[in-house]
């Protein structure tokens, strides 16, 4: 098949492409690395059938393009640090982006997309767990709405995109993912930790540490997303990808300074606006229609995530 993943050069992206390469498809990578990097993709595109193109999706000149099987739509910062610093960018990677993307899949007759969304369109959720079904609690305007609007947005174009041109569209769900090549200075809770325990700065928990999230390795990830993208007969579905295990943010602290064995402190730092208080998928969808379910227990990821770090700090 051949492939297109936009943001391929960042940190699911990446993994996704060498998962596509091992399948033996040709994969083309976008990515004009703005919160990506290069060093992700480097033992890729010296293969053959993987082609690199350092651009923005959002003034990219599709017409230089042939039609793709599948396009994988990763591209947007994704972290909450990354999409403060990049908000306008944020809005108009999803928002033009996606619709360039999609209008690019209309002409060339491209005929599947997957949409990498995410548990931000739930918001600061009211049910717990969040099932595809739920509406979300979003605060249209805020210091999160740069993504999960936009986001949703893209969710939006992507609905209407498969019912007005019979595009076969797909919707991933991503909740929290984490593993090697996530960026050591995104913010993200996982790389935060790990990188301050084991350069023996403090540990940041943000407010009391009691909101929750649940934690996915990005192996599982990358299956889950590669089985919705090539089964048959999934058009239009919206899907929750992500791992159950739900932990609180002091829990998740207190055990990456065990893995890392850290005199490292935890310390307690001012909470951002709408952080959600509670994050957990229901995956009873993914389970049903994909036969996938996350494998890699939060121990052994964290255990590969921080010997990942190692080696690059
Ligand atoms: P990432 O920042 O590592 O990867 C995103 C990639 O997109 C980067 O390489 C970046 O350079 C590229 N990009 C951004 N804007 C672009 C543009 N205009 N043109 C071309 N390339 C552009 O983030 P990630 O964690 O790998 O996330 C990948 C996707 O999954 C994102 O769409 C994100 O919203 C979604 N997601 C991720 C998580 C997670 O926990 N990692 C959770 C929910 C959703
Ligand atoms: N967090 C924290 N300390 C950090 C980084 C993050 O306590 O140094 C918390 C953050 O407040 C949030 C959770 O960890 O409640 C997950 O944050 P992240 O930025 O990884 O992703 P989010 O799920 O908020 O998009």
């Amino acid at each position: 098949m051949k492939v297109l993943i936009t943001g391929g050069a960042g940190f699911i992206g990446s993994h996704l492409a060498k998962h596509c390469l091992l399948h033996d498809h040709e994969v083309t990578i976008i990515d004009n690395l703005i919160t990506g990097n290069h060093r992700n993709i480097e033992p890729l595109i010296s293969k053959p059938g993987c082609t690199f193109l350092e651009a923005d999706i959002v003034s990219f000149d599709f017409n230089t393009l042939d039609s793709f099987d599948v396009v994988f739509h990763l591209a947007s910062p994704a972290s909450p640090v990354q999409y403060s610093k990049y908000p306008l960018q944020t809005l108009r990677t999803n928002a033009e982006g996606t619709h360039r993307v999609l209008e690019f899949m209309r002409r060339t007759n491209s005929p599947r997309f997957l949409l990498a969304s995410t548990s931000e369109v739930y918001g600061d959720p009211k049910e717990h767990p969040q099932k595809e079904e739920y509406w979300g609690n979003v605060n249209s305007f805020g210091p999160r709405s740069c993504y999960d609007e936009a986001k949703r947005y893209a969710e939006a174009i992507t609905y209407t995109y498969g019912t007005t041109y019979g595009i076969d569209v797909r919707v991933a769900r991503i909740f929290n993912t984490y593993g090697p090549a996530m960026e050591p200075d995104d913010g993200r809770v996982v790389s935060n930790f790990i990188t301050q325990c084991i350069s023996g700065k403090d540990i940041t928990v943000f407010g009391n540490g009691s909101q929750t999230r649940s934690l996915c390795y990005v192996s599982d990830m990358v299956h889950g997303l590669y089985e919705l993208a090539t089964r048959d007969g999934l058009g239009m579905e919206v899907i929750n990808l992500g791992n159950p295990n739900e932990k609180t943010v002091l829990e998740i602290a207190k055990i990456i300074k065990t893995i890392t064995g850290s005199d490292s402190e935890i310390v307690y730092k001012p909470i951002g606006k709408d952080d959600p208080q509670r994050r957990r998928p229901d995956i009873t969808k993914a389970r049903l229609l994909l036969g996938w379910e996350p494998a890699v227990e939060l121990e052994a990821g964290l255990v590969y995530t921080v010997e990942y770090f190692r080696n690059l700090l």
